[in-house]
């Protein structure tokens, strides 16, 4: 039986619950009917420019038939099995592959299945880490501003607006110092930094032998406004940290997989954290998977003759093999020369076109971190309630465009694959946009 247009919504609306959604107010969601590149088509028969690559996923385009094939193989060979006793062939080989492109150390991967389980696996882990070791380490410091996830444990690390407000009483304390954000033509970069190892040094000192670990989303805080950081500061961070004999666990869910313009931001930053979490450009877009990956030494503190050391953790679906094998195609097509040439054009894209904005009286604190480039809008309020971001976004969608400002933060984070002529009709729509609203 097929549905009509209007059948669907309706059962959409009756049905089914979506995410930070008020559905008392929330028009109608938008039908995609398919997607190919950088466009998803709408059951209307609108178009829409993905320039969000559907929440920071997107790698090489949508319905890519390298990973489309990958994925349809896969499933008609080996769907899923149970990954404790068993193992299979994507699995071992998307873990050496990724290991292969982070700094050297980082060689045991433990998979889950999204972002916020990345991030969970790396905050239980740092904590067994040292029981095995015999200590007691409970405190944890993360950066104002942080966001790691949705489950309880990514929550208390995060600091992101009033949004985790209803769950308060459920998570547990975390410490949080200043995340030092900069943007172009920032003059007191230098003392922000400063006044952020001065507040861990201080963290250090006031919980000697305490700290499990220092979380931090590298050289970009996304979900809290795209706030950039540069390199030089995570190196400091990493001298602190191995200075207080603590462990570094770097949240690069969202920058992993070259979306700093290198394939990891701590490859492009110098650093090597004792753990890592990659999740969204995992696969391309495709499916949802993720692993944190550890340093040997920290892998080598759960071995023992039982299981009382053991990394007692798992997901019904831990290291699916339709997840991994879109996983080994998405990085052939990252590893491909064309690829990186392509982020450098997207890069260089971004940058004249956000210096073309520079002289409008509504846009400051222009940034540009590889292929994200972000601005914050005056006027119409700050943060996740300002009211100039559904005001955007509703132009933007009017326009054709897939654009969703976090509050005043405007941002672009277009899939690799995207043309230089569209990526150009999406800064067009947004000068537009932004010169309206300045007027
Ligand atoms: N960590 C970071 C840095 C993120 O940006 C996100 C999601 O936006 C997450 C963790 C959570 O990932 P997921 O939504 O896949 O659970």
């Amino acid at each position: 039986m097929t549905l009509s247009y209007d059948e669907l919504r309706a059962l959409d609306a009756r049905h089914v619950w979506h995410p930070f959604t008020q559905a008392g107010t929330a028009k109608p969601s938008i039908l995609a009917l398919g997607a190919k590149g950088a466009t998803i088509y709408a059951a209307d028969g609108r178009e829409y420019l993905d320039m969000v690559s559907s929440w920071w996923v997107n790698l090489h385009g949508h319905a890519n038939p390298a990973i489309a094939q990958a994925v349809a193989d896969q499933a008609g060979r080996l769907e899923q099995v149970i990954f404790a006793d068993f193992t299979h062939e994507p699995a071992a080989r998307l873990a050496h592959r990724v290991c292969k492109r982070l700094p050297e150390d980082l060689n045991r991967v433990f998979y889950s299945d999204d972002g916020s389980t990345a991030v969970e696996v790396a905050l239980k882990l740092a904590h067994q880490y040292w029981r095995n070791r015999g200590q007691h380490r409970s405190t944890y410091i993360a950066f104002e501003g942080g966001y790691h996830g949705d489950t309880a444990g990514a929550m208390s690390a995060g600091h992101s607006s009033g949004y985790f407000e209803a769950w308060k009483e459920m998570l547990f304390p975390v410490e949080t110092v200043p995340f030092p954000a900069t943007w172009d033509g920032d003059q007191d970069v230098e003392a922000k930094e400063l006044a952020a190892l001065d507040a861990l040094d201080m963290l250090f000192s006031t919980n000697p032998d305490h700290v499990a670990a220092v979380i931090i989303e590298p050289l970009i805080q996304g979900a809290s406004g795209m706030r950039m950081c540069r390199p030089n500061f995570l190196r400091k961070l990493e001298a602190k940290v191995r200075e207080h004999g603590s462990l570094l666990i770097l949240d690069e869910v969202m920058t992993g997989f070259g979306r700093t313009g290198e394939i990891f931001a701590c490859v492009k930053s110098g650093i090597t954290p004792d753990l890592i979490c990659l999740s969204k450009g995992l696969t391309g877009g495709f499916l949802p998977l993720s692993m944190t990956v550890a340093r040997d030494g920290i892998f080598e503190a759960f071995l023992g003759q039982d299981l009382s050391k053991a990394f007692l953790h798992g997901h019904s679906y831990t290291a699916n093999p339709i997840g991994c094998a879109a996983g080994l195609a998405s990085i052939d097509l990252l590893e491909a020369p064309s690829c990186l040439e392509r982020i450098k054009a997207i890069e260089a894209i971004h940058r004249r076109r956000l210096d073309g904005l520079k002289g409008l009286s509504n846009v400051a604190h222009t940034r540009l971190t590889g292929t994200v480039a972000a601005l914050d809008v005056i006027g119409g309020g700050k943060g996740y309630e300002a009211v100039v971001g559904p005001k955007m976004k509703a132009a933007f969608l009017e326009r054709g465009l897939l654009l969703r400002p976090l509050g005043n933060v405007l941002y672009l984070l277009p899939p690799y694959c995207i043309g230089d002529g569209e990526l150009e009709r999406a800064w067009d729509g947004v000068e537009e946009v932004l010169r309206h609203l300045a007027k």
